[in-house]
């Protein structure tokens, strides 16, 4: 995968639906941009309107309301409309929303599986996050409105859980090496390996920096160096694959950047 804009490269080193772990070479700016645009630009579905028609139980609408807001949602970017971009100006249509009823009555415990969807294919991602606890008598009957929205103007709608980055440093180290181990036994982070008396750097991506080698070196045979190289660890909350979202959020600052080039004149 190439951004053109910035030569920026990426390397995929683990991949699932919930977790994404690659190797960014690019500079600082962009690698900060990418982990910004990640949380906070890529839409997802959320609720985010609730009519309660009914609510007897020990919890006040608005914490529910908060609950249900919280509960990831499958989310199909080719589907549904930002509610400002839709054919229906934000009123709201089957372009840009989904409704989810319910309606239960206790002793019951309310799980987020028990919301009746008006579109088979938007579903709560888990169908076993506890609600509320129902008491015998109380009744709970609602309809949720979920729509697309961004990490940007609420949580609830950021894509992934924890996006974070660090520099994957250069270690190197010199012919002035005298194989004492001091290295090995001081690294917290077991970042480097001897091999028939000869010590080598096994696992750069794991350094985290702290200097601790180079300071026990006694023949200052280490050197550690910041790089371009940066090592995003990414967890998702299942609405969308998170090499999606990473994938969105590069065409979000894609877009941004044309957009700005259309905006300033660049001799
Ligand atoms: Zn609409």
């Amino acid at each position: 995968m190439e951004n053109n804009g910035d030569n920026a490269k990426i390397k995929i080193l683990e991949e699932n639906d919930l977790k994404l772990k690659f190797i960014l070479t690019s500079s600082a700016a962009f690698a900060n941009s990418l982990r910004r645009a990640m949380k906070s630009l890529v839409p997802t579905m959320a609720v985010d309107y609730i009519d309660f028609y009914m609510n007897t139980s020990y919890l006040y609408d608005e914490i529910l309301a908060h609950r249900i807001g919280l509960i990831p949602i499958k989310t199909d970017l080719e589907k549904f409309n930002m509610p400002d971009k839709c054919v229906c100006e934000g009123e709201g249509c089957p372009n840009c929303q989904v409704s989810f009823r319910l309606n239960i009555e206790g002793a019951k415990v309310v799980y987020s599986g028990d919301f009746v969807s008006d579109d088979p294919e938007t579903l709560p991602v888990y169908d076993n996050i506890p609600i509320v606890e129902l008491d015998v008598g109380q009744q709970l009957m609602l309809e949720a409105v979920a729509r697309l929205g961004t990490g940007k103007e609420h949580v609830k709608w950021q894509p992934v859980s924890s996006c974070t980055y660090r520099i994957i440093p250069e270690i190197t180290i010199d012919e002035k090496c005298n194989s004492c181990r001091d290295c090995i036994e001081v690294c917290p982070r077991n970042v480097f390996e001897i091999e028939d008396d000869k010590i080598s750097v096994k696992k750069p991506e794991d350094c985290s920096m702290c200097m601790e080698c180079v300071e026990a070196c006694e023949e200052s045979a280490i050197d550690i160096e910041e790089t371009n190289n940066y090592l995003f660890n990414v967890e998702g909350i299942g609405a969308l694959p998170v090499k999606r979202v990473l994938v969105e959020a590069l065409k979000i600052l894609k877009s941004k950047a044309e957009e700005l080039t259309g905006i300033v004149e660049i001799d």
